[in-house]
């Protein structure tokens, strides 16, 4: 294979078309898009030789594999780095074992810096919103039973001036004072009838919101409680490293035991 990029290296010098191997013709597609038709002449761990035509003449090109997004008969570096590895298993790089690069320190391999976080405006970095359940105040609902409720219902002013809750039925009505708010009223033989104490919300007239549990809040969805979000705008690259692979500091990127 080295021998073959150094004729085709020759041949770029000489300006030469001929060759032992006939070359594999492929499609080429470089990292900025761009594709081209051509033969493949060689390749190593390294780069992949390609030739081209220049007017009459037939020239070796050597092209580096972080250069190349992809080959259209499926060679990748990955796979000829593989090879090349197990040929050399026994020189590689303790560090890196021979892949040449490691994942980058600071970024953590992951080519982009953590974004910094800016306070949550949604839930003002409280981490959390007043809970959005239909009548929920504070974490609690009025009670689903009938029981007698300040302020729902008729209520009219009694002779001792108090507020007295009226129930009508058949063109009569019964009347309890504001002191048996939370006793539960039930239709009992077309009356009006009181059950004492509601056992629903034990005579508080309110039961915990089910949508909060009784919290009155819920986690704001915008910041997941954390109270603050991530800038907005891209994450910044990282500037020790190019896509979280950074060359190997103990062979300079040659993947051999010095
Ligand atoms: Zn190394
Ligand atoms: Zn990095
Ligand atoms: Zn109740
Ligand atoms: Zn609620
Ligand atoms: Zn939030």
């Amino acid at each position: 294979m080295t021998l073959r990029i150094a004729i085709g290296g020759l041949c770029l010098i000489l300006g030469c078309g001929i060759y032992a191997q006939a070359a594999e013709e492929v499609v080429l597609t470089y990292k900025d898009g761009r594709k081209e038709k051509v033969e493949l002449a060689s390749y190593d761990a390294e780069q992949i030789v390609v030739r081209i035509k220049v007017g009459k003449n037939l020239m070796d090109v050597k092209v580096p594999w972080d250069k190349i997004q992809d080959l259209s008969n499926g060679l990748t570096a990955e796979r000829v780095r593989e090879k090349w590895r197990e040929a050399n298993k026994d020189k590689l790089c303790a560090e890196c074992q021979g892949v040449r690069t490691v994942n980058c320190v600071k970024c953590g391999g992951e080519g982009k810096l953590v974004k910094e976080r800016v306070p949550c405006g949604a839930c003002k970095a409280e981490g959390v919103l007043t809970c959005q359940g239909k009548d929920c105040d504070k974490g609690k609902v009025p009670c689903p039973e009938p029981c007698i409720k300040k302020g729902v219902g008729e209520w009219v002013t009694g002779k001792d001036g108090n507020p007295w809750r009226r129930y009508r039925f058949g063109g009569q009505y019964v009347e309890w004072s504001e002191g048996h708010v939370g006793e539960l009223v039930v239709m009992e033989d077309g009356k009006p009838a009181n059950k004492g104490n509601c056992p629903t919300c034990n005579r508080t007239t309110r039961v915990d919101c089910a949508q909060c549990k009784g919290a009155g809040t819920q986690p704001c969805a915008e910041c997941k409680g954390e109270k603050s979000v991530p800038k907005p705008g891209a994450a910044p690259d990282c500037p020790d490293c190019e896509g979280g692979k950074a060359v190997c500091k103990a062979c300079k990127g040659k993947g051999l035991k010095e």
